[in-house]
């Protein structure tokens, strides 16, 4: 018999997405059971009952065979984009969640089995968000003492001297993301260069691919668009650590099963920030279209991995910011300007685009009044 069964925050949302199944005994015959079945036998080993139906292929598995069938995915994910090399440091960027907590968790368990030989560190971002943030990183001290894997934590405050929550105080919760996203790249560089680690690993999905994708379209975005969907880049210049996701192909409803099997030890609330962020409107639009056909999430990955960009086309060409040498094609990189937008009280130096101003604010020349009336206007 089959029973939609809910639990969890994470468990309970997919279960009412409405394409995915759980098999379980079920104690009563009331009408709250949609359907009656016999029990479903793994159409894997074929001799255990089946836990569950994979969103990604609408097999029906035991648990042992859909943990091997996700391992091994993620494996020839590795194996085929040669996202590692023996005797490399590994620097898996750990938030508590779910998305990286599997990441270090199946990471641990291929670096095992198929004798990777690398040496695998967590790397966290603490960007000051009471309530959200210093609960997730208590998450992370304790997968750190269950994976046993070292730990580094590099603070917002400690880098920019500003908390996302004085942050979101000055700015509101417009353009918050923004602040947050560009610091949050910076910092786990910073954080990966302390460590000297050959590379990051990140736990995007192929529903974060797929959303970023569909931002990079709707904004026009060219350069970005082209470069979302690669699975690993090198690094850019000095200050940046090459970056990959080995989850690349793996649905987000397959990481919540995954933890949820395993009883991974993980965080799944949202941040207190988050529901005005653009990516949501990029997510609900791609879950309404996975509703209706599962595969559109690989499909768009797949068309963003084919699109080519017009011979001819111009392209911001890199340099570096002449404030902090991080990476940047302006004479400030992102993280300087909004830096010094908050700290001039100038918030919206850094949204839009005044990269005229970059000069002024390098040689340190005042703004005019109606410059800095334009700049310090924010849409709460
Ligand atoms: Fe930062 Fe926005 Fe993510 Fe919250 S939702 S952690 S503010 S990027
Ligand atoms: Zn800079």
């Amino acid at each position: 018999m089959r029973l939609q069964v809910r639990k969890g925050a994470y468990i309970n949302r997919i279960m009412m997405s409405g394409n995915i199944s759980l098999y379980q005994t079920c104690k009563c015959f009331t009408k709250h059971l949609p359907t009656v079945r016999m029990p479903v036998l793994c159409s894997s080993c074929s001799e255990k009952r089946a836990v569950l139906k994979r969103p990604k292929t609408g097999l029906s598995l035991c648990k042992a065979c859909f943990f091997w069938a996700f391992e091994e995915e993620v494996h020839q994910t590795i194996v085929a984009a040669k996202l590692f090399k023996p005797g490399e440091t590994v620097g898996i960027a750990a938030s508590g969640g779910k998305d990286s907590t599997v990441l270090a968790h199946v990471m641990k368990l291929l670096n095992e089995r198929y004798s990777y030989g690398l040496e695998l560190m967590l790397i966290s971002v603490d960007e000051g968000i009471t309530g959200y943030r210093d609960d997730s990183l208590e998450t992370v001290k304790r997968n750190q003492q269950q994976y046993e894997l070292p730990l580094k934590i590099v603070s917002y405050e400690e880098l920019y001297g500003w908390t996302m929550d004085a942050i979101v105080k000055q700015v509101g919760l417009k353009n918050n993301c923004t602040f947050c996203g560009v610091f949050r790249r910076q910092a786990l560089d910073r954080g990966a260069i302390m460590l000297k680690v050959d590379k990051i690993c990140t736990g995007h999905n192929a529903d974060d691919v797929a959303e970023t994708v569909l931002m990079n379209v709707l904004r026009g975005d060219i350069a970005r668009l082209r470069r979302c969907t690669a699975i690993s880049t090198a690094s850019e210049g000095d200050g940046v650590v090459p970056r990959c996701k080995p989850l690349k192909y793996a649905y987000e409803k397959e990481i919540v099963l995954y933890a949820y099997f395993k009883k991974l030890d993980y965080f799944s609330t949202e941040c207190i920030y988050s529901p005005n962020a653009y990516r949501g409107y990029a997510r609900t639009f791609l879950k309404d279209l996975e509703s209706i056909r599962p595969s559109s999430i690989m499909d768009i990955i797949h068309s963003g991995e084919n699109l080519s960009v017009r011979e001819g086309v111009k392209m911001p060409v890199q340099g570096t910011c002449n404030r902090c040498g991080y990476i940047s094609s302006q004479a400030l990189c992102k993280s300087c300007v909004l830096l010094e937008g908050l700290n001039r009280g100038l918030p919206k130096l850094g949204i839009g685009k005044h990269h005229r101003l970059h000069e002024k604010i390098l040689s340190q020349q005042p703004l005019t009044e109606s410059e800095e009336r334009k700049l310090k206007s924010v849409d709460f």
